[in-house]
Parts: C-alpha cells; sequence; structure tokens
C-alpha cells in the first residue's frame, strides 16, 4: 500500500473503514460484485496552473483517502494539456503540498503529457472509424454552430470530409502547416443532442506553444475532455472522482471510452465542490489575487491556498479532519470558515506550546517587590499535555502588560485591573493597583504602579482570597521584541463569490476586500523562550490565540508570527446551542 502515515501517534489518521457516503456505497458494491478484481484505483489529477487550495485537498484527502481504506492505490496525475497555462513552479508546488498533507503516492506519479502519443494514436483511431473529422470553421463559427440549451445545433459544412481527407489534414495540423485557430479535430458525435457537450466536442487544437516537458514535440494538443477518460483508462483508473461541473461531460466521458480500444473501462462520479465563507475558491480568482499584487503571493497567509494555510500555521491533520467532517454530498454548498477554525483550535490546543506575548504594552512597576531581584517561575508549556513539561519564567519589579487589561474607570464587570481591584499575573503573583503615573504633555498613563503579595507566589494564597482577574506579562528586562501579523478574512463578505454574480452596480469579487485583512504590530513583547523560535513553531499566545512563526523570520533576523487563529470559538456556541 503506497499510503504513508506521516504522524504515527496521531488519532486523526487513524484508518476508518466504517466511513460512509454515496461514493464509497458505491465503490462497495463494485467490489461485491466483482467488477473491480484488481482492486481500487483513484487519482488526484490537478492541472499544474495555479496553487492547490483547500477545496483540492478534499478531492485528495477524497482520492487518497479512499484507495487507504480501500486497500487500493491513488496516483498523481499532472493534466498538463495546456503548455500557455502551465508552469514548472506550480508541479512542484502541488508536489509538496499533497505530501504535506500526508499522501504518498508511491512510484505512481504520472503526467497527461507523458500519453500525447497515445492520444495523437487514439485520435487516428476515431478518424479512420469515421468518428472525428477536421473542421475548418473559425472559432466563432463553431460557437454559432453548436446551438444553445433550446435550439440544436448545426452541422459544419466540413463534417463530412473523407476519412482520407481528414488523416491528411489531421497530419497537417500535427506537421504544423497550419496557423492556431485554423481547424480543430472534433468527434462526429451528434449536433442535435440535447447534451450540448456531445454537440461534435473539440479533441484537438493547435497551439505553438512550447511544453514543459514535450518541449517542442507537438504543436497540437488535446482537449481535456479528450485526454482525461484516456488518461483515467490508460493507467486503470477504476472511479474517477470529480466534481459536480462535470456531471454533464459524463455522457461524453464513456462516449471515448465505449469508442476506444481502451485498456479498461474508469467510472466517473461527480461529488460537490467545497466553498467556504468569506474567500473565493478558484485558481482563476486567487491568481488574480496574486497578480493584483492584493496578497504577497499564492502563500499569504490569507489565501485559502495549502501554501496558505501551511503559512498561517494550519497543520495537516486539521485539514483531513475538517475533509472528513464535511463529507461528500452531491450538491454543491457553502461551509462556514467557522467549522474549519473550530477543528484548527482542536488540534492547536493539544499540540502548541503555550507562552505569553504583550501585544500592546503598559510598563507596571510592582513598587515592594526588590530592585535587583529576578525570579525564575514555572509555567506549565501545556495543561493538555503535561508530557510538554514546564518552562522557567523570569519575574522581576518592572512589567508589561496589556494595556487592554487596565482601565481607570471599569465598566461593569470589568475584572482585570483597575483602582482598588487585585488581580493575578498568570504563574506570578496577585498585584494590587496603587496608582499611575502620566505623561506631562499628553496626560495618557505612562506607567503603573502596583503592590504585590509575595504570599501569593505561583498566583495563588492559603487565605482562599478570591482573585477573578488574570493576566498575562512579561518581565521588562527579559522581553524579547517580536513582530506579530494579525489576520483576518481577507474578503467583507460572506459569500463573495455569490454575491459577485448579483451585485447590483456590476462590483467584482476585487471590490470586496477587507482593508483591514492584516494588521501588523512591529514590536509586542514576549518571554525569552521566543528567542529561538523557528519557521513553522507554533504557539499559543495566552488569553490571545494560536500564533505560528513565519518564514520572514530567518530574513528579517527577528522572530515574526502569524496569528493562525483566535481562541474565541463561535462554532462551538453555536454547536452548543444545538445541543441545548
Ligand atoms: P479551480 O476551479 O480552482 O481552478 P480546477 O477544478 O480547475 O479548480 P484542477 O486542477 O482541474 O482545478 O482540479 C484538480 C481536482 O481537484 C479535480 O478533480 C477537481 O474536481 C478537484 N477540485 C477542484 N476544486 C475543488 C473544490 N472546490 N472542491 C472539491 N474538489 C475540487
Ligand atoms: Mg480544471
Amino acid at each position: 500500500m503506497n499510503i504513508n502515515k506521516k504522524s504515527k501517534n496521531n488519532e486523526n489518521f487513524k484508518n476508518d473503514n466504517n466511513k460512509s457516503d454515496f461514493i464509497r456505497d458505491i465503490i462497495r458494491e463494485d467490489i461485491k460484485v466483482g467488477k473491480i478484481p484488481d482492486g481500487v484505483v483513484t487519482r488526484f489529477p490537478p492541472e499544474p496552473n495555479g496553487y492547490l487550495h483547500i477545496g483540492h485537498a478534499k478531492s485528495i484527502c477524497l482520492n487518497f483517502g479512499i484507495a487507504e481504506e480501500f486497500g487500493g492505490r491513488c496516483h498523481l496525475r499532472f493534466d498538463d494539456t495546456n503548455p500557455v497555462k502551465e508552469d514548472i513552479e506550480y508541479i512542484k508546488s502541488i508536489i509538496n503540498d499533497v505530501k504535506w498533507l500526508g499522501f504518498d503516492w508511491g512510484k505512481h506519479l504520472y503526467y497527461a503529457s507523458d500519453y500525447f502519443d497515445q492520444f495523437y494514436n487514439y485520435a487516428i483511431q476515431l478518424i479512420k472509424d469515421g468518428k472525428a473529422y477536421v473542421d475548418s470553421l473559425s472559432t466563432e463559427e463553431i460557437k454559432k454552430y453548436r446551438g444553445t440549451l433550446t435550439e440544436p445545433g448545426k452541422e459544419s459544412p466540413y463534417r463530412n470530409r473523407s476519412v482520407e481527407e481528414n488523416l491528411e489534414l489531421f497530419e497537417k495540423m500535427r506537421r504544423g502547416d497550419f496557423e492556431e485557430g485554423e481547424c480543430v479535430l472534433r468527434a462526429k458525435i451528434d449536433m442535435a443532442s440535447p447534451n450540448l457537450n456531445m454537440r461534435d466536442p473539440v479533441i484537438y487544437r493547435i497551439k505553438k506553444a512550447t511544453h514543459h516537458r514535450s518541449g517542442d514535440k507537438w504543436c497540437i494538443y488535446p482537449m481535456y475532455d479528450f485526454a482525461h477518460p484516456l488518461s483515467d483508462a490508460i493507467e486503470g483508473i477504476t472511479h474517477s472522482l470529480c466534481t459536480i461541473e462535470f456531471e454533464d461531460h459524463r455522457p461524453l466521458y464513456n462516449w471515448f471510452i465505449e469508442n476506444l480500444p481502451v485498456p479498461s473501462k474508469p467510472r466517473q462520479i461527480e461529488f460537490a465542490r467545497l466553498n467556504l465563507t468569506y474567500t473565493v475558491m478558484s485558481k482563476r480568482k486567487l491568481g488574480k489575487l496574486v497578480n493584483e499584487g492584493i496578497v504577497s503571493g499564492w502563500d499569504d497567509p490569507r489565501m485559502p491556498t495549502i501554501s496558505g494555510l501551511r503559512r498561517r500555521g494550519y497543520t495537516p491533520e486539521a485539514i483531513r479532519k475538517f475533509s472528513d467532517r464535511i463529507g461528500v454530498a452531491k450538491s454543491n454548498s457553502i461551509v462556514d470558515i467557522n467549522l474549519l477554525e473550530h477543528i484548527l483550535r482542536e488540534d492547536l490546543n493539544k499540540r502548541a506550546q503555550r507562552v505569553m506575548v504583550v501585544l500592546n504594552p503598559i510598563k507596571v512597576i510592582i513598587e515592594n517587590y526588590p530592585d535587583n531581584k529576578v525570579e525564575y517561575l514555572d509555567g506549565e508549556n501545556n495543561p493538555e499535555d503535561s508530557s510538554m513539561g514546564n518552562r522557567k519564567i523570569p519575574f522581576s519589579k518592572v512589567i508589561y502588560i496589556e494595556k487592554d487589561d487596565f482601565r481607570e474607570v471599569p465598566p461593569p464587570k470589568y475584572f482585570r485591573l483597575a483602582p482598588g481591584k487585585e488581580v493575578r499575573l498568570k504563574h506570578a503573583y496577585y498585584i494590587k493597583y496603587k496608582e499611575s503615573i502620566r505623561d506631562e504633555k499628553t496626560g495618557e498613563i505612562k506607567v503603573i504602579i502596583c503592590t504585590y503579595d509575595p504570599e501569593s507566589r505561583g498566583g495563588w494564597t492559603n487565605d482562599g482570597r478570591k482573585v477573578k482577574g488574570t493576566l498575562h506579562w512579561v518581565s521588562a528586562a527579559h522581553a524579547i521584541p517580536v513582530e506579530v501579523r494579525l489576520y483576518d478574512h481577507l474578503f467583507t463578505r460572506e459569500y463573495p463569490e455569490e454575491e459577485e454574480k448579483v451585485d447590483p452596480s456590476g462590483k467584482s469579487f476585487l471590490d470586496y476586500i477587507n482593508p483591514e485583512s492584516l494588521k501588523i504590530i512591529d514590536c509586542a513583547y514576549g518571554e525569552p523562550i521566543l528567542k529561538d523560535v523557528k519557521p513553522g513553531d507554533i504557539f499559543q499566545f495566552l488569553r490571545i490565540g494560536y500564533f505560528c512563526v513565519d518564514p520572514d523570520t530567518k530574513a528579517k533576523n527577528k522572530p515574526i508570527f502569524n496569528r493562525t487563529v483566535t481562541l474565541k470559538d463561535s462554532w462551538a456556541k453555536i454547536e452548543k446551542k444545538l445541543k441545548k
């Protein structure tokens, strides 16, 4: 078996043979009736014209997951039939992303371009059988002749060329004797079919472009609808799982399989695309965000790409779990991003090292603490996992707390620091407010003076005194300056793609960009353990959220953190309500 489980200890990776959905039911039935004696073979067939997004992750988890559950195999096949749009950079990123998700295709890495010779021979076969012809109509004419959903198409005047003439013209196409658009090869099916895909679809067109693998060997390239079923059949794919928009293409898929002497007969099954709220999910649109400089690249942490999610701090386990949780269905829907974030929090909660970081600092001087004393207090690294141990946190007379954790005039039910109030410093001591020192010019509070209770070391006392508020803090003399990048949704609309379609003023999704989607805090203060972080490390900043070290950390020579997700779990609240 080719499926390599990257995280062996992780419960999310458990092989679950009891999963049930309409696709798995079909496969179980096919196995039962003996249709697939050699086992289940699936494939993930990306076109290398962009980076993968979380929608692709659903397809990857489904294809590789099914192969794993049924003891079969899953191929990674690049559908590289359009050299104009494709690039090696995308191939590399796709390979990297699928591996990162935890899947392994073993030796089954393929390229549709490897089959160009076979595709060509199949095309010749169709011509010889009188089932394909070279059409000399222009692209616009072909479109016009195609008809509409309510009107049948019209046959091309070139439809009845002889086999000999077609063979000769097709050979000329291949040799480069024609210019792009001068002619195409079409399957001869039925111009009156109610299914537009069956109205003599184009199967080869001229493109005088260099292919990243086959170089200049070809100047004609097969269309997706032709190349895809044939690639599946050549590789012995048993179940070709694709998204719902290909449902109308299935008769054509089957037509090629039935009309050519292919080595196997794959079955196409469609499932719903994944869409998420507050984002767009198409390579074309994501590419636009990159090209127009709205984001810093395909791996910008605000992008729903796998590389963006990784940089943001998502784990492969969380994405796989999400994919399991949403399951597969037959009709498209839009999944609430809060569900994805909820699953991510559950995962990070178990693995993230805790640390204290003050984002918006204000100084606190503890008046009765000895001037030069430093104590190293114990802090648990993860209350969910005692095996992660403790760390030492330096405590001294001058510390930073969040500006927001102090109010001169506190609102009702404010349990943080305020005149007359006592609060707990996490892992440290109780402190009590004494007075504030103001900036003479602005009148703004610069420093807060407090006293501490030496009997409250560790954050509790024997006298049963109740202290409601607990604050995070950092010793000023030991604080590590760090940069923090706070992300929010890239779009202000819950359904940017849907709204674009019906926008009365003709706005596009680009008009819904959230101007507040990135806020940078240049200088936050963290505990000393943040000195030696490396890209990809994940932390929970106490009371604030989960953060992941950005790769820029190396280049900029200072720790840079991306906020992965806040601690506020609105999905958990929804679930709670539903259970009530
Ligand atoms: P996009 O529309 O984003 O450009 P695509 O379908 O053109 O995507 P491909 O590279 O052709 O991208 O997709 C590879 C596989 O991933 C296909 O089998 C496709 O059905 C599947 N896929 C693409 N987008 C989604 C999605 N949102 N949800 C589930 N599967 C998807
Ligand atoms: Mg596609």
